[in-house]
């Protein structure tokens, strides 16, 4: 089993007259002023049925820059045997043969596709050069590349034999197909829930989010290039709810790999539930699912540290991360320290389009994060137990721009201390410092979820205090840093509770989750 050494892509800097700068600007100015007719795809054909729905950026939110074509039901139906079909030969290809078509994605995502894929994220999700680096290429290429090592460390695990005795694992695909639901968010996991999926020898039929569909459009063609056949990996676009109905209720349904919100995962499984008795083997469920991730500090924590975890960790790509702070405990003694550098840092943000790399903060997604944000800002306003310290403002004339604002509340569980709004709002309690242990309980109990975290002190103690107090709270701990920015094969990622089922994007533990074994035992 002798794969290449996976090694995290290089992030490019995209620093003023750089060259990928200039080749960046250059792909999204090219895309910008082109409309594309974007087709699904089904076992290799590319389906048009003229039933389309316009797609705009969410910071220029007039200007048209394609649309997409809505599939029917009979649509699915074909998907659903078209998977089948393809899944014949993909089953029974050799690993090696798997890995090199996902190895030379990854080869043609740093090289050729990587400006074309980081512009289609910026032009249609909103997203500056530097968070559209860290996901459309670098997060997406090592997912490919790492999958690729954890799929041979995984089929290299056999059990014992003896002499007279060959036990064998084969690690099979599952029967039947993968269903990928993933988020608008990141481009990466849009391209590695079914890619993670197809890796390990499964035929997947992917639905991206509607506001994602113009970034997966380039994925598409980039496996198609890469040499992955017909039918292995199947993109469905159109409603939601149609498409979920027929391939939940398929009793070739093997698998859901998803990204999203809770209620709809949980939807999902009580539908699956519904069905138990349809399906030719149990369907695989994975999910990660929402997050309200924390910041707690110690006094002892260095107070500019905290203030830069919170404008980063709560700020980055608006946000929108499932992973973003959203709620931060701060001991009185350290608070006016944290809160001046926390203004400093928002004062020096700049908002706007993409296309100017110096603009941080972005539009949100669409139209409904929008007025739904803007709703919690104003019921601030008039809370009592509330105080907005910065930002407040929003605007959607242009498109849907809401600045970074800061909440700070006397109530430990204000609803935008508990509710995840899933935009570039944190709200901030200020505690006693002698409390600091109890406010890791009030951490720990706050809300359903438990997905990221990060703590801040200076004293050893605490730290180790703290980091047992919270083992449950969150799938990802952070101890003197910013919770977002998990890296490939660095800090596997997922959360429990409410957050999903903690299978660790990226990892052995999440692949292992698409094989189905077969155990050998021949005597001789
Ligand atoms: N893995 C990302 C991070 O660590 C978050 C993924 C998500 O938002 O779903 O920031």
């Amino acid at each position: 089993f002798n794969v290449p050494q996976a090694i995290n892509e290089k992030v490019k800097s995209y620093a003023p007259n750089s060259e990928e700068r200039q080749l960046v600007l250059e792909a999204y100015k090219e895309m910008y002023n082109q409309e594309v007719d974007i087709p699904f795809y089904i076992g290799g054909g590319e389906i048009r049925t003229g039933n389309t729905i316009g797609i705009y950026p969410p910071h220029d939110n007039k200007h048209r820059i394609g649309q997409y074509h809505q599939a029917e039901k009979q649509h699915i139906e074909l998907a659903i045997q078209k998977a089948a079909e393809a899944r014949v030969k993909w089953a029974k290809i050799s690993w090696e043969q798997r890995a090199s078509i996902f190895l030379k994605a990854a080869e043609l995502l740093a090289g050729p596709y990587r400006y074309r894929l980081n512009a289609a994220t910026m032009i249609a999700q909103s997203k500056n050069v530097y968070q559209a680096e860290i996901d459309s290429a670098c997060e997406l290429i090592d997912f490919l590349r790492f999958n690729v090592q954890f799929m041979s460390d995984i089929y290299s695990n056999q059990p014992l034999s003896s002499a007279g005795v060959w036990n064998r694992m084969e690690y099979r695909p599952l029967e039947g197909f993968v269903y990928a639901i993933t988020p608008f968010n990141f481009t990466a996991i849009a391209g590695n829930l079914p890619a993670s999926a197809a890796l390990m020898g499964n035929v997947v039929i992917w639905k991206p989010a509607s506001s994602q569909i113009y970034s997966a459009n380039v994925i598409m063609e980039l496996f198609k290039e890469a040499g992955l056949p017909d039918g292995v990996i199947n993109m469905v676009t159109g409603s939601s709810s149609m498409i979920s109905d027929v391939l939940l209720n398929s009793p070739n349904l093997a698998g859901i790999h998803f990204t999203g919100s809770t209620p709809v995962f949980n939807s999902f499984w009580k539908t699956i539930g519904d069905n138990i008795n349809n399906y030719k083997t149990y369907p695989r469920i994975v999910g990660e699912t929402g997050g309200k991730d924390f910041i707690w500090a110690h006094p002892t924590a260095n107070a500019q540290e905290v203030a830069t975890a919170i404008s980063r960790g709560a700020f980055e790509y608006q946000g929108q991360k499932c992973s973003a702070a959203s709620r931060a405990y701060i001991p009185k003694s350290l608070w006016n320290d944290v809160r001046t550098h926390i203004l400093e840092d928002i004062n020096s943000f700049k908002m706007g389009s993409p296309e100017d790399p110096s603009n941080f903060i972005n539009a949100v997604i669409d139209k409904r994060a929008f007025t739904k944000l803007s709703g919690y800002i104003e019921q601030a306003r008039k809370d009592v137990d509330a105080e907005i310290i910065i930002g407040g403002g929003y605007d959607d004339s242009k498109g849907y721009f809401i600045e970074p604002t800061v909440i700070v509340t006397t109530n430990p569980l204000y609803e935008t201390m508990c509710t995840e709004l899933f935009g570039p709002i944190i709200t901030i309690y200020v505690f006693e410092d002698e409390d600091w242990e109890s406010v890791l309980d009030l951490v720990d109990q706050t809300g359903e979820y438990a997905l990221t975290g990060a703590i801040f002190s200076g004293d050893r103690y605490v730290i180790d205090a703290a980091t047992k107090k919270l083992e449950n709270a969150a799938g990802n701990f952070y101890i003197n840093d910013k919770p977002t920015g998990a890296v490939v094969g660095q800090q596997p990622f997922g959360g429990a509770r409410a957050s999903g089922t903690n299978d660790k994007a990226g990892s052995i533990w999440n692949l292992l989750r698409w094989v189905s074994n077969r155990t050998i035992k021949e005597t001789f």
